[in-house]
């Protein structure tokens, strides 16, 4: 793995931001009305711009509850399922989380928002890119990225309090448990055509509890730990 990409630069944000309304919208609409409690995630997920992490050409279907194209054959995760998976992880604000992912990095963005540390790892570089731009220009300086197999984790930063993996993998890597603190959450989605997202809990060393959340639709995991080959540059 190569190091960590810095976040160089950090501009603050306009302050004119046309989609303050439609993404209160979302937030009632899509997440509140459906169950999301955790009063945290909601104000993390009303404060970040999710219009900024897509390409120009979606950005008028930003809030809408779905999946979108971000290039490079992956997707921004639905909202509805960033913030089951973040209310899973139960946050108070003291955390370092390890994000299995990073795409285009709305979901770390909002980890920024509810954790003390965020470390991400995403194994198509140029999407790695993308994201540390964005989280750069949105003054976000405690999200490391890295370009890597995430299947691995991130070894030189370990334990973390909380994991999120965003991309399906046959079943959970061990470096995952591994690497997840005495006391850890960590949301994975796990499966094929089939895939269900899974709370798993470590009590206390050797000890996992796992737990299903809900049916969901992941791309799946690249690298050695996926059933997809990592891009040859990564
Ligand atoms: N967290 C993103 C979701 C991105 S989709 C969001 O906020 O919407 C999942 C991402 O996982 C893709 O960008 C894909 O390239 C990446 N990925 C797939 N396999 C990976 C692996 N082994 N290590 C790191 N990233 C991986």
């Amino acid at each position: 793995m190569v190091p960590a990409l810095e976040i160089r630069d950090p501009r603050p944000e306009s302050r004119d931001d046309p989609f303050v309304a439609e993404r209160r919208s979302m937030v009632e609409t899509h997440l509140a009305a459906r169950g999301i409690r955790d009063a945290r995630v909601l104000a993390a997920m009303r404060t970040v711009p999710r219009h900024r992490f897509v390409p120009e050409a979606e950005r008028a279907r930003a809030y809408s509850d779905a999946a979108l194209p971000i290039g490079f054959g992956q997707t921004i995760s639905q909202p509805y399922v960033v913030a089951r998976s973040l209310e899973a992880l139960a946050l108070g604000g003291t955390e370092r989380v390890l994000e299995v992912g990073t795409g285009c990095g709305y979901q770390a963005a909002v980890l920024a928002e509810l954790a003390a540390e965020v470390f991400t790892v995403e194994i198509v570089p140029e999407l790695a890119a993308i994201a540390v731009a964005t989280l750069g220009a949105l003054c976000y300086r405690n999200v490391h990225v890295r370009v890597g197999d995430g299947g691995e984790g991130w070894p030189d930063r370990a334990p973390f309090d909380a994991i999120v993996v965003a991309a399906a993998a046959p079943e959970v890597p061990r470096s995952w448990l591994r690497q997840l603190s005495r006391g850890g959450r960590m949301v994975a989605p796990v499966g094929d055509a089939k895939q269900t997202l899974l709370l798993l809990q470590k009590p206390g060393a050797g000890e996992v509890v796992r737990q299903p959340l809900l049916p969901v639709r992941f791309v799946p995991l690249r690298g050695r730990f996926g059933r997809v080959a990592a891009p040859p540059d990564a």
